[in-house]
């Protein structure tokens, strides 16, 4: 089995940040999705904004095979785009300039497309519109580019003057900062996508616009009715959700902090310190947490980032985050590849200055996860030394990366695949999907010779392993100190 680009060994020093990558025209290719892997992604996104569900299942299926033929897997995430206003399809870009007016129209609008000719009329999909935006309320479409006022309306049409020139595409998405879109948590479309995404195979959902906690609830209970043991990723991308966040954050299993959405519906000056404070809030519940959008934007275009995103991204390496995500610069972007390696090589300069303290907010309730904080001590003392965990729910792997043992190894064995790739996105943690036996002694001893033969641990190295023994005929807990030989 080949063996790719990994994190170092024990004695190399390891990278504890994650990257995801969306998936698009410029990676979809085995090819791609080959030199994506190599290249050292950890997790890939399928944003649902522009997927068919045949594009999902053949992507999914190409991921899946180049992984086995690779030998090294990634997770699979799908966003789904939960209660987001889009304008709809149009034959043509609109190109416009400062000072034309146009209208958007409801689907409950009965004159629709064959309207006045004279004026450029644009379906939008959500009915409410007309009755949420005040005249003179600001419009904001296609990630804020466009500025627009509404200068009058009616029940099923708002008509609007552009305060910018701009060209509007198909499908664009609209932002009305402060308002309370009236729309569900989760939409018809979002029902079916996820549909599609669990008969392929799918290992996070990140659902858009999260407000509240019950959203989460209510995602639950349609992946439990779908037999999907998905973890819920909320994106945070607006005030509802920056308001309720602690309650968000204890309702889903990860965050994520969706700064293209949450740019324009918040004081985009005040976007650094939500972020912080939804750090924080992870930090305490043990949460990962996820940076996205703009990290590289210019590398869409540029094979080099711009000084300001290579600060960007150090600076959510200093925050201790689990995962910086790449969106435009993976999707259609002319340089995907160099902008995963590009994260990397911030990654793998910054994180050794990083002052890593225990995460000691962590609130570790029963004696079994009390133990691991003792593991991460332990293993920070000896130096050039890894944490072996084995985990069947993935909840110990889970909770020891949210100690954040800066320079320490999470190698977690599972003998559950789905709980393998999950484990693939919380900071540090590297997973390994291997058969347990009945005997904790074997277990340990294939583990080790599992990370001795992939390169992971040298002769020399400590492991800090917690698992079960069998002490008097009854299972305990321990905590054991190996050298690798
Ligand atoms: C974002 O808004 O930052 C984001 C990640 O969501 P989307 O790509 O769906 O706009």
């Amino acid at each position: 089995m080949s063996r790719p680009r990994q994190r170092g060994d024990t004695s190399q020093g390891y990278l504890h940040t994650k990257v995801i990558a969306t998936l698009g025209p410029a990676t979809e290719s085995k090819e791609q999705l080959t030199r994506l892997i190599h290249a050292g992604v950890d997790v890939m996104r399928l944003n649902m904004a522009h997927a068919s569900h045949k594009w999902v299942a053949d992507v999914i299926w190409h991921i899946r095979e180049v992984s086995t033929a690779i030998g090294r897997h990634v997770a699979i995430m799908m966003d789904v785009k939960g209660p987001e206003i889009r304008t709809g399809e149009l034959e043509t870009p609109f190109e416009f300039q400062m000072g034309d007016t146009f209208e958007f129209y409801t689907k409950r609008d009965p004159v629709g497309n064959e309207g006045d000719g004279a004026m450029t009329r644009i379906e939008v999909n959500y009915h409410e519109l007309p009755a949420d935006v005040e005249i003179g309320a600001i419009v904001l479409v296609d990630s804020g580019l466009i500025r627009l006022r509404v200068i009058e309306k009616d029940k099923t049409w708002i008509r609007c003057v552009a305060l910018t020139p701009g060209v509007l595409g198909s499908r664009r998405h609209i932002n009305l900062p402060g308002i309370r879109v009236n729309l569900p948590a989760l939409t018809e479309k979002d029902r079916n996508d996820l549909a599609a995404g669990v008969a392929a195979g799918l290992d996070f959902v990140a659902l858009s616009f999260v407000r509240q906690a019950s959203d989460i609830a209510q995602l639950r209970k349609e992946l439990k009715q779908l037999n999907c043991k998905a973890m819920i990723i909320a994106k945070i991308e607006d005030q509802a959700g920056v308001q309720n966040m602690r309650a968000i954050v204890d309702a889903a299993d990860a965050i994520m902090v969706a700064r293209g959405d949450l740019g324009i519906e918040i004081d985009y000056h005040k976007l650094p310190l939500v972020q912080t404070d939804l750090v924080k809030e992870c930090r305490r519940a043990g949460k990962p947490v996820i940076i996205a959008t703009h990290l590289l934007e210019s590398m869409i275009d540029s094979p080099m980032p711009t000084r300001a995103e290579i600060s960007d991204v150090s600076n959510a390496v200093r925050e201790q985050v689990d995962a910086v995500m790449l969106s435009g610069e993976t999707t259609t972007g002319k340089y995907p590849i160099e902008s995963v390696e590009v994260m990397q090589n911030i990654i793998r300069s910054i994180e050794p200055s990083v002052n890593g303290q225990l995460n000691f907010e962590l609130d570790l309730k029963e004696p079994k996860t009390k133990m691991l904080r003792s593991a991460a001590v332990l293993a920070q003392d000896l130096e050039q030394s890894g944490i072996v965990v084995f985990t069947r729910s993935g909840f110990l792997g889970y909770r020891l990366a949210a100690l954040r043992a800066f320079g320490v190894p999470i190698f977690a064995f599972t003998d559950v695949e789905t709980i393998f790739r999950q484990l693939m996105l919380p900071w540090g943690v590297e997973p390994f999907l291997m058969d347990f036996s009945d005997d904790p002694d074997v277990t340990i001893a294939n583990a080790l010779s599992c990370l001795k033969t992939q390169g992971w641990t040298s002769p020399g190295n400590w492991l800090v392993v917690i698992t079960n023994a069998l002490a008097h005929g009854k299972v305990i807990d321990t905590l054991q100190l190996r050298q690798v030989e």
